[in-house]
């Protein structure tokens, strides 16, 4: 049996908490992610998906409930010991790729271990060699505005990876990107995840992008409704699985 890297118990998130405004987005989550998962999260716009992938990945704190990563509670930490965690056991991808346009490639890509006080010459050992890995390495000193969408987002890649994170998190990581570059970010996440065993949790909304992962968790009105697990099915196979489900609750909320 695996390890559990994340967990949430009784995660409740309530915005605008104790306010006549208060909005309960997530009700009363319970969920494990093993070491070597890849997770996806579906649901429809507005569901809760980024809340929870927030709360169970420091970006958020719930309003009750606990959440473990790696057996550490949380909520128990500093701010301090919760920044230098996350460096050191999480990697984070998301939509719109995050890079600051005023720094090049090379900078954005080292900038936790830029932060981290690195070494310079391990800096940019660590740099060439992941730049290298995800095909940019003629364009380190260019910047961000100056390269396409699939080589901003395989930079996000590698300022993720920067610190080999055992965890990645993932908000719609696929969602400015054209179907090529969609797929070949696809397969490198499911290279990382199964040769090197890093654990994924993705939110998508795309059954296709789902169909990579081993295990789909739809959200609903705050809640878990639905978990697939691929299992043995062919990725097809798990593909229209994932399709049905998603059609099934569209049609749902069309009957409300
Ligand atoms: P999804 O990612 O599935 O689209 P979100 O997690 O972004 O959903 O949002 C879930 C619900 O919480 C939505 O009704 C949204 O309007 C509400 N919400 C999200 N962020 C905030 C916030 N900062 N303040 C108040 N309500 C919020």
């Amino acid at each position: 049996m695996s390890e559990t890297v994340l967990e949430a118990k009784h995660m409740k998130k309530v915005y605008n908490y104790n306010t006549p405004n208060a909005f309960e987005a997530l009700h009363d989550i319970n969920f494990q992610v093993f070491e070597g998962d890849f997770v996806a999260i579906m649901g429809p716009s507005g569901s809760g998906k980024s809340t929870f992938i927030n709360n169970i990945s420091t970006i958020d704190l719930p309003t009750s409930g606990h959440v473990y990563i790696n057996g550490r509670e949380v909520r128990s930490m500093s701010s301090n010991e919760i920044g230098r965690f996350r460096y050191q056991n999480l990697g984070f991808i998301f939509q719109d790729f995050n890079l600051l346009d005023t720094h090049t490639m090379f900078e954005n890509i080292a900038m936790p271990l830029s932060l981290a006080h690195v070494d310079k010459d391990e800096i940019h050992k660590r740099v060439d060699d992941l730049a290298k890995q995800m095909d940019i390495l003629h364009l380190l000193k260019k910047f961000p505005n100056e390269c396409s969408g699939g080589q901003r987002q395989r930079a996000a890649i590698c300022r993720a990876l920067i610190n080999n994170p055992r965890i990645i998190v993932a908000d719609e990581p696929t969602g400015n990107l054209d179907s090529t570059n969609s797929s070949e970010l696809m397969k490198i996440l499911q290279r990382l995840n199964s040769e090197d065993g890093v654990t994924i949790v993705m939110v998508t909304h795309d059954p296709l992008i789902t169909s990579y992962s081993s295990r789909l968790i739809y959200i609903s009105d705050g809640n878990i409704e639905t978990v697939l697990e691929k299992g043995d099915m062919t990725q097809d196979e798990y593909f229209q699985k994932i399709v049905e489900i998603n059609s099934a609750e569209s049609r749902e909320i069309l009957a409300k």
